[in-house]
């Protein structure tokens, strides 16, 4: 409505200024062509129709400008103005309108592809930020696996997994199985079981410690050995309870993800790495530890496998002299030490040179490696045996006086002698003869405790073979 009276107002301004301009001068009125501003803001806002009615109004009040002295040239070419103009701004607000609504729509499609643009962008930071999360990740966990190589001790590397583990992933409980390979079977050798004194208490600021603990192989561990021994994949399981292997492996009711990844090596699973409740987006970084676990485990049993045959015989799996005899040294100061007493025994086999003769030295060597098994069988954990010469064996019973190692001696040359060895195709029985000596009964120094024993065994042999004679001054 405002515009409605500021257009009249305007037109009738024009019309007075031209009647004015008219009555003065008797000439065209230059002020008149003034009536096309109303005639272009009409079409523009009311369309093409109202102008023209505004046209027709103007065209015939100009006609009265003839009354007031101006020509009909003036006039005439007046009129034809002001009925042009609606169509000449029509067309020009058509023209405008349709390039206004190209350039909206270009406007828009481009506010469209800027807030796709945005959108991509945001999603390709989110991606690099959680890439750089991850490489941050990486690079913490490729520093600690690299810690992994600084271990050439199977329980040091299990430490240090440990505290990647925790420091690193978020599970419940972890196990580390070792297989160990038994002509052609595949068993469990260890367990270590790993947990996190912070899992379940993400509240607790108290920085995570880990627990490792050796434990004994359940029914589940073996038949996750079984599986991976078999089928050479890891087991992931994202919902244990709808899982088939929740039956088949026994897995724990109050769990919900598992995973048993295989540390293989030249194709052979040497161990599992098993994770109760781990998160879904570990999975990558579990098998790179599980990569480079099983190198750095495979470097720890090569280490172990040197250092073993450095200090044992091939043939009898006994110590060898060199590391025995080490051995005795700080058993002998242990005993110092703690005045406790200590048990040399020198075992000689009986006429071994005529079995060799007889049976030949292959034989001869079967037989040797015989004894050794039995020595060891008879003998506890704390005691050490080797092969000290050709054909014999030394014995040290720590913590063991005279008359316990009598017995023991005595438990040995009974199995020897009772036991039938089967050597190829021949079945063979031997004796033995055993030397005792004691500390710090007979004497405190190595050397000596050996060559009493040798005397002992010596009488052993001059008696008759197959007996147990005990040093005495
Ligand atoms: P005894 O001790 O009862 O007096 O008689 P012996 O025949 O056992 O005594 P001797 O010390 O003369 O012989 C030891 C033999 O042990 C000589 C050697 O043929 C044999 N011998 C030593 N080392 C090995 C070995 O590594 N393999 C085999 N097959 N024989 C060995
Ligand atoms: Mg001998
Ligand atoms: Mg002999």
């Amino acid at each position: 409505m405002r515009r409605v009276i500021l257009l009249i107002c305007l037109v009738a301004s024009i019309l007075f200024f031209s009647i004015i301009q008219t009555i003065n001068t008797k000439t065209y009125p230059q002020v008149y062509i003034l009536q096309i501003i109303p005639i272009i803001i009409l079409t523009y806002f009311y369309g093409i129709k109202t102008a023209y009615l505004l046209s027709v109004i103007l065209s015939a009040f100009s006609l009265s400008f003839l009354a007031f002295g101006s020509t009909f040239f003036s006039v005439g070419i007046m009129i034809m103005i002001l009925n042009a103009f609606p169509i000449i701004s029509d067309r020009f607000y058509k023209n405008f309108k349709s390039y206004r609504k190209l350039e909206n729509l270009r406007f828009e499609n481009a506010v469209k592809a800027y807030g796709d643009l945005q959108k991509e962008n945001d999603s390709i930071n989110d991606i690099n930020h959680r890439l750089d999360e991850k490489l941050i990740d990486m690079i913490g966990l490729y520093e600690l696996t690299k810690e992994l190589g600084s271990s050439i001790e199977f329980i040091e590397l299990c430490k240090i997994l440990s505290r990647i583990l925790v420091k690193f992933f978020y599970a419940k409980k972890y196990k580390l199985i070792t297989i160990k390979d038994d002509s052609g079977t595949s068993l469990i050798e260890k367990i270590y079981e790993i947990s996190n004194s912070k899992y379940g208490d993400t509240e607790s600021q108290q920085p995570s410690v880990s627990f490792l603990n050796e434990v004994q192989a359940t029914q589940t561990d073996k038949q996750i050995l079984d599986y991976i021994k078999n089928d050479g994949r890891s087991i992931v399981i994202t919902d244990v309870k709808a899982s088939v292997y929740y039956d088949k492996l026994k897995l724990p009711a109050d769990i919900s993800t598992f995973l048993a990844v295989p540390l293989i090596i030249e194709n052979n699973p040497i161990a599992i790495l098993v994770v109760e409740n781990f998160l879904l987006k570990d999975i990558e970084r579990f098998n790179i530890l599980a990569g480079q676990l099983a190198l750095e485990l495979k470097k720890v049993r090569l280490y172990e496998t040197v250092q073993e045959l450095a200090i044992t015989d091939s043939l009898t799996g006994c110590y060898n002299r060199r590391y025995f005899l080490e051995r005795f040294d700080s058993e002998l100061q242990r005993s110092f030490r703690h005045h406790v007493k200590l048990t040399f025994l020198m075992i000689d086999i009986d006429n071994f040179k005529s079995f060799n003769d007889q049976y030949g030295h292959l034989v001869g060597d079967y037989i040797l490696g015989e004894l050794g098994t039995i020595f060891k069988g008879n003998l506890r954990e704390i005691d050490l045996v080797s092969r000290y010469g050709g054909e014999e064996f030394a014995i040290v019973l720590p913590e063991t006086d005279k008359m316990g190692a009598l017995l023991v001696a005595e438990r040995i040359r009974q199995t020897v002698e009772m036991h039938m060895i089967k050597a190829y195709d021949e079945f063979v029985k031997v004796t033995v003869s055993i030397g005792i000596s004691s500390f710090p009964e007979d004497t405190t120094h190595k050397q000596q405790l050996i060559d009493d024993a040798d005397k002992a065994l010596y009488s052993a042999k001059e008696g008759g073979r197959n007996k147990v004679i005990i040093f005495e001054n």
